[in-house]
């Protein structure tokens, strides 16, 4: 069985008439999987309530408390408020956003109990830093789970993949300076948010950034993968690996120009799945909700 934690309670961060990044996404990723011919082979959970497990802790070994101060400030006003341009927060967002949290903290322990898991939670979080959150993400969910699970025993080493089309500049921000995780991203150059340049390595040569042109097709994926992500993650040797999942690469996107299909994203999970121990997923973008939800499909698919 795959894992799959969902709550309807991740529709409630609202984010405003026409913003792709909305609660519609979730909701064609859970039809999309209650439609697959082995959708019975899911075990559909909950993510810890908050009155279970308080995220915070995790949460504040990685964010500026300030900051928390801020996005719970924004979302007690009437109405809510924005982070920037892009990133708006509805009354509900903090308590979703923690929710979110505890989401891909329940990814690690699935995964450490050897079972995959698949996290459908939002906001989205790889562009959130230590002092602010950005591009529709309030809080680093990778980033906190990996240090979550290096808290966990015989956990030394966590790896995190990002194939979202943006470059992760909130998960590098937040893990470059710990040795005990490696970061590597895919994402079309140029564009947002503008960071995750080849040469930037991190401080501990455990950051691997690839730019990809606009327009690419599959075969620059796989070759990337090829010669770059699996020798990368070979060589560091995960005892957990945690995947970034975005779907903004495909073809089908508004906010992106690459061109993958939803099916490519099944040959890529097959790659990565002898990568580590343990692995699970959790989503991060993806636009255009029928391509987001055949892809989560074709993703799932390996998996089960
Ligand atoms: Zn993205």
């Amino acid at each position: 069985m795959v894992a799959l934690i969902y709550s309807d309670r991740f529709l409630d961060h609202l984010t405003g008439l026409g913003h792709p990044e909305c609660p519609q996404r979730l909701t064609a990723i859970v039809e999309a999987l209650r439609a697959a011919p082995w959708g019975d082979r899911l075990a559909w959970h909950l993510p810890t309530p908050l009155t279970e497990r308080d995220p915070l802790p995790w949460i504040t070994q990685i964010h500026d408390p300030q900051y928390l101060e801020l996005l719970q400030h924004l979302a007690q006003r009437p109405g809510g408020g924005a982070l920037d341009l892009d990133t708006p927060v509805s009354p509900d967002s903090y308590d979703v956003a923690l929710l979110a949290v505890n989401a891909w903290l329940d990814g690690v322990d699935f995964a450490l109990r050897n079972e995959p898991a698949f996290v459908l939670a939002r906001p989205p979080g790889h562009h959130a830093t230590a002092k602010m959150g950005m591009g529709f993400c309030l809080l680093g969910n990778g980033a906190i789970a990996a240090h979550y699970a290096l808290a966990q025993p015989g956990i030394h080493r966590v790896a995190i993949l990002d194939w979202d089309v943006h470059h992760g500049n909130g998960t590098q921000d937040l893990i470059e300076n710990n040795p005990a995780i490696c970061y590597c991203s895919l994402h079309q150059s140029p564009a947002y948010p503008g960071t995750g340049r080849a040469s930037d390595q991190g401080h501990h040569g455990n950051v691997l950034n690839i730019p990809i042109p606009p327009n690419s097709l599959f075969p620059t994926y796989q070759t990337a993968f090829t010669q770059q992500v699996i020798p990368f993650l070979s060589q560091f040797q995960p005892d957990l690996l945690i995947v970034s999942a975005g779907y903004d690469a495909l073809h089908a996107d508004p906010l992106a120009s690459i061109c993958l299909q939803p099916a490519d994203f099944a040959q890529l999970t097959q790659q990565i799945r002898p990568l580590a121990p343990r692995l699970f997923f959790g989503l991060e973008g993806g636009y255009d909700l029928p391509a987001l939800g055949a892809a989560v499909v074709a993703t799932l698919e390996v998996l089960v």
